[in-house]
């Protein structure tokens, strides 16, 4: 069975990008909002703002207390919009509540949406002239491709219909031409569908839920979970067993986590130099 190994691609792609910034006379930054204390976006935000400084790109992390209103979140984004040393935006989600994280991110300028995450820039991607490519799911494209693996004319399984994982997920194959079949919480029968997956992708948020039970063999399988269990790291994909049936499977830790920061890292500077055009 073949490792979809993100933390291998994802560093080659930072050190590309390190050489690109070297040349650059202005470095381009990325303003990451977190707000609040969740304890996973506070590790995500720091894997982050490292990547960042290991390719010699600027970036800061604003931090608002969960307590913030929607009119302080919105006036920061407001404010990140019109300051032109930052190039890009992260809302760190998810937001605590009752923040709206749907209207906090209809503030951000699509020019400086580093994740792909207002409706203008999904409506791109739909259209299939994405500006920026959604960070996870563009990350699994990469990883399939890195490893020659064709999405064309493929079946393609997509288990979580999130807006920021699952339907731009399936979106991003549609684009690559696979035939695209989209589960989700209501889905009746996940296993049959699973069966018919040339390429499957596990985006449910619960641990272990796929096992090589749902697997077609020679299926290429993706695993977007990460969940914290008894001080480890694991997926929505039991890895067990798995290589009797599949073809490729990404792991958890180092598949698909490594990949989204290095297509934010990506989409940092595609705005950078998007914005010199303007
Ligand atoms: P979410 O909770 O917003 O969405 C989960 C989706 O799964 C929903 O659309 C729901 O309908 C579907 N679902 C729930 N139970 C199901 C079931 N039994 N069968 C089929 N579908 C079911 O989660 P999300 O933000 O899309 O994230 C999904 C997972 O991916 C989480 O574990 C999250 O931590 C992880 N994640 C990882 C990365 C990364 O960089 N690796 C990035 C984002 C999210």
């Amino acid at each position: 069975m073949i490792l979809l190994d993100g933390k291998r691609i994802a560093t080659k792609i930072k050190d590309e990008l390190k050489a690109e910034i070297s040349s650059l006379s202005q470095k381009p930054k990325l303003s990451v909002i977190l707000v609040g204390e969740d304890p996973a976006s506070q590790v995500y935000v720091g894997h982050k703002e490292k990547a960042c400084a290991q390719i010699g790109m600027e970036s800061e992390v604003i931090r608002l207390s969960a307590s913030s209103s929607q009119d302080e979140l919105e006036q920061l984004i407001e404010k990140l919009n019109s300051d032109s040393k930052t190039h890009a935006i992260l809302l760190q989600l998810p937001l605590p509540k009752p923040l709206d994280a749907f209207s906090a991110i209809e503030k951000i300028s699509p020019s400086k949406d580093a994740d792909c995450l207002t409706a203008y820039n999904q409506g791109l991607l739909a259209l299939g002239r994405p500006l920026v490519k959604p960070c996870t799911p563009a990350g699994v494209i990469e990883m399939l491709k890195a490893k020659d693996i064709d999405i064309a004319g493929k079946e393609a399984v997509v288990v979580g219909r999130s807006n920021i994982v699952g339907k731009p997920m399936a979106q991003l194959l549609l684009n690559e031409n696979a035939t695209v079949t989209i589960c989700h919480s209501k889905t009746k029968d996940l296993k049959a569908h699973c069966l018919k997956a040339d390429i499957l992708v596990a985006a449910a948020g619960i641990p272990h839920l796929i096992d090589s039970s749902f697997i077609k063999e020679g299926a290429s399988v993706v695993d977007v979970g990460i969940h914290r269990q008894e001080g480890k790291l694991i997926g929505d994909v039991n890895p067990l067993a798995m290589d009797e049936k599949a073809f490729a499977l990404s792991p958890v830790p180092g598949g698909v986590g490594p990949m989204t920061i290095a297509g934010l890292l990506k989409n940092t500077l595609l705005l950078f130099e998007a914005g010199k055009l303007n």
